[in-house]
């Protein structure tokens, strides 16, 4: 009577919002400052002083229909102004205001692009380990999902890679700072995965879009993150400030199309339709504002780090295995079973709740959230050397 794969995707709740639920239950049940929940990236460290300030500012001296009514469909010019030209100053992109359209987050950014660029039967490749959402936006977009493995190190492997770019592929969606591996695809990386692009767009007769999804861009411990139009055309960069500024509540980001891509225009034009058919028109407007004067901040990423270093030095020292995270706010461990599933029952009996790898596309790991307050991290220590000496016995 109803649409079957929306119910299906009504009842299966992904992993990490199961582990949630169970996570708040389990708080109810023994009180929170016993359970360690390690599931959500929602991002703990507060939004910047900026974001206060321009908020107060705006609502104090700011006439009400003006923060709360409608905007145009793709957002305010000015904003989608100040956005292109913190693009072409920041990072020596060119941009101009009529390719950028203000979303609710990166959820949105994502699934308007991918219903912008894909037909039936086309597919788009994504490195694993990958955020699970990007199947359900694919696939609900009429695309298919292709799983290039990364290396071992979960950087691009491009022999990998060019296996799986086809005559069928339209894109490719990379996202860097990754979650949940915390890699960080250096330049090297995204000029390699250029020139495979280019070749294979030839091969194909039609260039192949490059997405890149970005809301971690920010927050890097020392790595720089290359930006996508510098190296390949055709080029979009899908934008959230919810981890940046910490606004994931209040669903704001942006899709920036790059002037050099194919049919730069007509592509623009798609993703107003597919915003205008998703309902995403006309983004929060009290917070297109607000982040227009905050481009290029973001929270306090010190925080984050003495939260990594503390985690990762701790489980390192217990004799877990794991690659320091470049960046985000993920640590992925290696399960210490081959079912990451199995071993994150294990881990709930120590009240650490972790999200077992397999829906990220990837086998035998689990990924730790580390952007929660210092004391859980503190507190969680002893649960996790007792979870690897319980594997010792
Ligand atoms: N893309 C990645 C890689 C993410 O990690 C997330 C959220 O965790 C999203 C997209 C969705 O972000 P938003 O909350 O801005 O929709």
């Amino acid at each position: 009577m109803y649409n079957n794969t929306m119910i299906q995707l009504g009842n299966e709740r992904s992993d990490i919002r199961e582990l949630f639920e169970y996570g708040n239950a389990r708080k109810k049940l023994v009180g929170s400052e016993n359970v360690f929940d390690f599931s959500l990236g929602n991002p703990g460290v507060p939004a910047p002083l900026c974001v206060r300030e321009e908020t107060e500012r705006l609502v104090r001296e700011m006439p009400a229909v003006a923060l709360h009514g409608y905007s145009s469909a793709p957002g305010l010019f000015e904003v989608r102004e100040a956005v292109a030209n913190y693009i072409r100053h920041a990072f020596g992109a060119e941009m101009k205001p009529d390719l950028v359209y203000m979303t609710c987050g990166a959820s949105a950014s994502l699934t308007i692009a991918l219903n912008a660029i894909l037909n039936k039967g086309d597919e788009v490749v994504v490195v694993a380990p990958f955020f699970p959402e990007y199947r359900v936006f694919v696939e609900r977009a009429g695309g298919m999902l292709v799983v290039a493995p990364s290396d071992e190190k979960f950087h691009l492997d491009m022999q990998k890679l060019a296996t799986c770019i086809g005559k069928n592929t339209k894109a490719v969606l990379l996202n860097s700072p990754n979650n949940p591996s915390g890699a960080v695809y250096a330049e090297e990386e995204i000029k390699a995965l250029s020139a495979l692009l280019e070749k294979k767009s030839a091969e194909k007769g039609e260039p192949i879009l490059l997405l890149a999804d970005e809301p971690y861009r920010e927050l890097t411990y020392g790595a720089k993150v290359p930006y996508v139009m510098n190296f390949y055309e055709h080029s979009l960069v899908l934008y959230s400030f919810s981890k940046s500024l910490s606004l994931a509540g209040e669903r704001i980001g942006y899709i920036a199309v790059s002037p050099k891509c194919a049919g730069a225009e007509t592509l623009f034009s798609a993703v107003c339709g597919a915003g205008r058919a998703l309902g995403y028109v006309c983004a929060p407007v009290l917070f297109q504002r607000v982040v227009a004067t905050c481009l290029g901040k973001s929270s306090d990423v010190g925080e984050y780090k003495k939260n990594r270093d503390i985690l990762y030095n701790a489980l390192k020292e217990y004799g877990y295995e794991c690659i320091p995270p470049e960046g985000a706010f993920y640590l992925f461990v290696k399960a210490l079973e081959p079912e990451a599933k199995k071993f994150c029952e294990r881990a709930k009996k120590h009240e650490l709740l972790l999200v077992p790898s397999d829906s990220f596309g990837v086998t035998g790991y689990v990924r730790i959230s580390y952007c929660v307050e210092r004391s859980v991290i503190e507190r969680s220590l002893p649960a996790f050397k007792a979870l690897i000496e319980e594997y010792r016995k």
